[in-house]
């Protein structure tokens, strides 16, 4: 438990499944008031659920239906958390989509939809919670939801591996543009989590088997592994953290074809 995060206010894009939402229910195990965004009408019932979990849990928490993409979402997704909480402490700019696709037969659209999403939008969620931080004075944090393909390349998934490997060098930028102010930017990059982004690929033994071969721990990371890094960087324990991007990845950037010693 993290005492400090305890009334604090943080938005979670993408904060209906997966990663964000795990996020989300571990915020508000540690009594922070919890900005839920969700992207699709599909998704209300989740949310409604989520919030009962959290104020169950001890915390507080909204949902506010949102597309990162847009620019005067993201503005109305920090207004909103103001007028139901009174502040912004912390801001995780997490939704994000992938989809796979031979880089030769990548539509335009399909590249513009992915880095409009995975880049774009953490970037507006970092300039507006920025602002409002400096507007009122407050030393909040940001954390970017990266992934281990801001590091390893990956055919079929340029798009994706060009959003991540972006987000890598925004969130070292804006954290030492902002380190005077005491703006904290960080990154976490998870390696295979068990979130609907994976359903599919994790459905099929055969591909299941190919993605454990790359993981030297063993085994598929769970949601909640990659929460209990957020809840950390958010939190005054890493006061003195910025710029950094967290792997937490079973250690799949380890190059795993070493592992047998041979080289
Ligand atoms: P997920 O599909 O469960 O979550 C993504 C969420 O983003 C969904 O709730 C979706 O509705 C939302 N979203 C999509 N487009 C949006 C938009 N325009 N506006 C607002 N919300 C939108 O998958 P996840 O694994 O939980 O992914 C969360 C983040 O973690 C993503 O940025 C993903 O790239 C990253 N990540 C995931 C893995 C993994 O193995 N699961 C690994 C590395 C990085």
């Amino acid at each position: 438990m993290y005492p400090d995060l305890k009334g604090k206010t943080v938005i979670i894009t993408g904060a209906a499944t997966g990663i964000g939402k795990a996020c989300a229910l571990r915020f508000g195990q540690e009594h922070a008031n919890v900005v839920i965004n969700f992207h699709s009408d599909k998704q209300v019932k989740e949310t409604e659920e989520m919030i009962k979990e959290i104020k169950d849990s001890g915390g507080n928490a909204i949902a506010v239906q949102g597309d990162v993409t847009k620019e005067s979402d993201i503005k109305q997704l920090i207004e909103k958390a103001i007028d139901e909480f009174g502040s912004l402490d912390i801001m995780i700019n997490n939704a994000g989509i992938e989809n796979e696709v031979p880089s030769h037969e990548l539509t335009l659209d399909d590249w513009n939809k992915v880095i409009s999403t995975n880049l774009t939008g953490q970037f507006l969620g970092c300039r507006e919670a920025i602002d409002y931080f400096l507007e009122h004075d407050i030393q909040g944090a940001i954390i970017n939801m990266s992934s281990v393909h801001e590091i390893i390349p990956w055919p079929h998934f340029v798009h994706y591996a060009a959003s991540k490997g972006g987000i890598k060098l925004m969130t070292q930028t804006l954290a030492l543009e902002y380190a005077p102010k005491r703006i904290r930017i960080n990154g976490i990059a998870p390696g295979a989590i068990n979130t609907p982004i994976n359903a599919e690929k994790f459905s099929d033994p055969k591909q299941k088997e190919g993605v454990l071969k790359l993981i030297p721990m063993g085994y598929i990371g769970e949601p909640e592994e990659i929460a209990a890094t957020a809840v950390w960087l958010a939190s005054s324990q890493a006061s003195y953290v910025t710029g950094l991007t967290l792997i937490a990845d079973g250690g799949m950037t380890l190059y795993p074809g070493f592992q047998a010693g041979k080289g």
